[in-house]
């Protein structure tokens, strides 16, 4: 038995580190996951791995920012599958343009891929939950969400903006049994960080900051969502996760 039998989630971001982490890790458990990414070839791709090994997939393009691309990809996953259980707003990008180099355009970029992209997951999934009688929403913030950090202005103010969201819906839908947490997490191996460290001093810098002085993986965030995602987590709704190897302790 999974510890997702029978719910249905939407993951985006999938094609990437993280994101893609989860969905095989929510369809080894038992979920039907509805993927999604900008990337379609990528996309299709984590769908085929998904179905190879036993599991219920289906794939969407969808560029996170478009109110068009959301009202698509709920409507057919619920037409798909029946219901959504589970959503989990991952997509991101990273931006750490020095701040007196940042336009308008770059700043507003950042917010509505990390930020919009969250209002609109949630305004259309929401009524679905209300439907289906709860459900749990897990939004990827990260440590920059939670701490300041240096030359990553837009960054870091989108990702405590996630923070803050998510404790709003965490409160303002509890009477719906929707639960809303966030993921806070520290220095992940995947695409996003790649280049970073192949840099040998931010490697020192990053190990000197984490207790446990590792990199963490895709699959520890995974683990994570999991928890979050299932009944297991059924009465805690509003908590930042920090998964981190201590750097914010
Ligand atoms: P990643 O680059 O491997 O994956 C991100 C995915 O999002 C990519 O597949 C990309 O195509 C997709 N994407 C980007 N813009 C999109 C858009 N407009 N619409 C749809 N999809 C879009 O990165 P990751 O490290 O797996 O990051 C996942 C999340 O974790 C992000 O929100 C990121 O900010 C956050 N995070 C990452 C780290 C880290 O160390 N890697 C740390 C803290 C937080």
């Amino acid at each position: 038995m999974g510890r997702l039998d029978n719910k249905v989630a939407i993951i985006t971001g999938a094609a990437g580190g993280m994101g893609k982490a989860d969905a095989l890790l929510f369809a080894k458990e038992g979920a039907k996951v509805a993927i999604t990414d900008l990337q379609e070839d990528k996309i299709q791709e984590v769908v085929a791995e998904i179905q190879a090994s036993g599991g219920e997939a289906i794939g969407f393009k969808q560029n996170v920012a478009s109110e068009e691309d959301w009202i698509r990809v709920v409507d057919e996953t619920v037409r798909k599958y029946g219901k959504i259980d589970i959503l989990v707003n991952n997509a991101g990008i990273s931006n750490a343009t020095p701040f007196m180099d940042l336009t308008v355009e770059g700043w507003e970029k950042t917010m509505s891929i990390n930020v919009t992209s969250i209002f609109l997951g949630q305004k259309y999934v929401i009524p679905h939950m209300i439907e289906a009688g709860g459900g749990s929403i897990i939004n990827i913030s990260s440590i920059a969400g939670l701490t300041g950090g240096s030359g990553a202005g837009p960054y870091t103010a989108s990702k405590g903006a996630v923070r803050m969201l998510t404790k709003a819906t965490a409160v303002d839908f509890a009477q719906h049994n929707i639960r809303c947490n966030s993921i806070h997490p520290g220095y992940i191996e995947t695409p996003m960080t790649i280049d970073l460290f192949k840099n040998e001093q931010m490697m020192q810098w990053f190990q000197s900051q984490t207790p446990l002085p590792r990199l963490g993986k895709p699959e520890d965030i995974a683990n994570g969502a999991l928890f979050l995602a299932s009944d297991e987590s059924s009465y805690i709704t509003g908590i930042e996760l920090p998964i981190d190897g201590g750097y914010y302790a």
